[in-house]
């Protein structure tokens, strides 16, 4: 249920009413826009006299929202919600760019490639250290290591850093990690994301690779429950019967996203893709339909990349890419 009060209603005036549903075992999530606040009702409702709320002289009107994504929904919270790390900013008509290689190899690759995706205006650098691998026996990513590596990196090169956690049992690893990423392997691991949702810093959620949105606004939910609001979602594409491409790029997922939810949604064309020569059309379409961002995989030797090199593009190809997203942005934005 949502209850909209009236313009002008400040907070000593709404806090009688705040009490009374709180006393209900009710919670309430407060979201206050430029012109009116909303109060979110989460838990049994079913109880609650809708018409006496109504009633209220400070109350505008009363719905019901039957939606099982409470937090996350845009029903409860109109506003688009802008998550910022450092200078990014995702969300609210503002647009990053995330990019890296798919795994931290060694200093070198990856102060090579922060330093080259930083030079064609990326924001913040990728790179997985724990690597969530099909098969036991390819390269597991350098795990402990590799995020002092992203330190390193950042250290140099000013970027802020987004990797995968892929346990609760690594969390005290990524305290110092700007963006902690949950791949689409683990967008429905409720233990870690209830965990994740103790924490008080941006998560970027990958949807799973046979999730439903719904199934993905639950798994974001799971973290906004517990107070972190700071989640970016991200489409990487899903499985379907077409191998033609390593998954099928759900473009229509981010502007049915936008209507569903006020987080932000950003793409991941080199996972949606598999193949570097489609991340660029596929980046250009996803910046004409709105996502407020992008993360890309780059490498400075995708010939030798010990994992994903087949999707992974060249410093070059990325700085071509990013001056013709922020064309796209332009005109987009008529
Ligand atoms: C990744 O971003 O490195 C990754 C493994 O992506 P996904 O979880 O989308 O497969
Ligand atoms: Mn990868």
């Amino acid at each position: 249920m949502i209850v909209i009060l009236k313009p002008g209603v400040n907070h000593d005036m709404r806090q009688p009413l705040i009490d009374w549903l709180k006393g209900q075992k009710l919670g309430v999530h407060i979201s206050e826009g430029d012109y009116q606040t909303v109060l979110g009702l989460i838990g049994d409702t079913a109880h609650v006299d809708m018409d006496l709320i109504a009633s209220l002289g400070i109350v505008d009107s009363v719905k019901r929202v039957t939606d099982p994504f409470k937090c996350c929904n845009r029903k409860f919270h109109p506003e688009d919600t802008v998550v910022s790390v450092g200078e990014a900013k995702f969300g609210g008509g503002n647009f990053a760019m995330i990019a890296g290689p798919c795994s931290v190899e060694s200093e070198e690759q990856i102060v090579t490639v922060a330093k080259a995706v930083k030079a064609a205006g990326a924001q913040l650098l990728r790179g997985g250290a724990f690597k969530p691998r099909t098969s036991p026996y390819d390269f597991q990513g350098l795990k402990a290591e590799g995020i002092e590596l992203l330190k390193i990196a950042r250290a140099e090169t000013g970027l802020p850093i987004v990797t995968e956690i892929m346990s609760i049992e690594h969390l005290s690893l990524f305290e110092d990690v700007d963006v902690i990423q949950v791949g689409a392997r683990n967008m429905q691991n409720f233990d870690l994301l209830r965990h994740l949702g103790q924490l008080r810093k941006p998560i970027l959620l990958k949807r799973g690779l046979a999730n439903t949105l719904k199934e993905f606004l639950m798994s974001a939910e799971y973290i906004m429950a517990g107070g972190n609001e700071q989640v970016i979602l991200c489409e990487r594409g899903i499985r379907t019967f077409e191998d033609y491409t390593r998954n099928t790029l759900d473009l229509a997922a981010v502007p049915m996203l936008h209507q569903l939810t006020h987080l932000p949604v950003i793409v991941d064309p080199s996972h949606a893709t598999g193949r570097a020569n489609l991340v660029l059309p596929m980046a250009l379409a996803s910046a004409a339909c709105g996502a407020d961002g992008l993360i890309i995989e780059v490498h400075n030797d995708p010939m030798h990349a010990l994992c994903d090199g087949a999707q992974s593009l060249r410093p070059e190809e990325y700085a071509a890419l990013a001056e013709k997203v922020r064309a796209v942005r332009e005109v987009s934005a008529l």
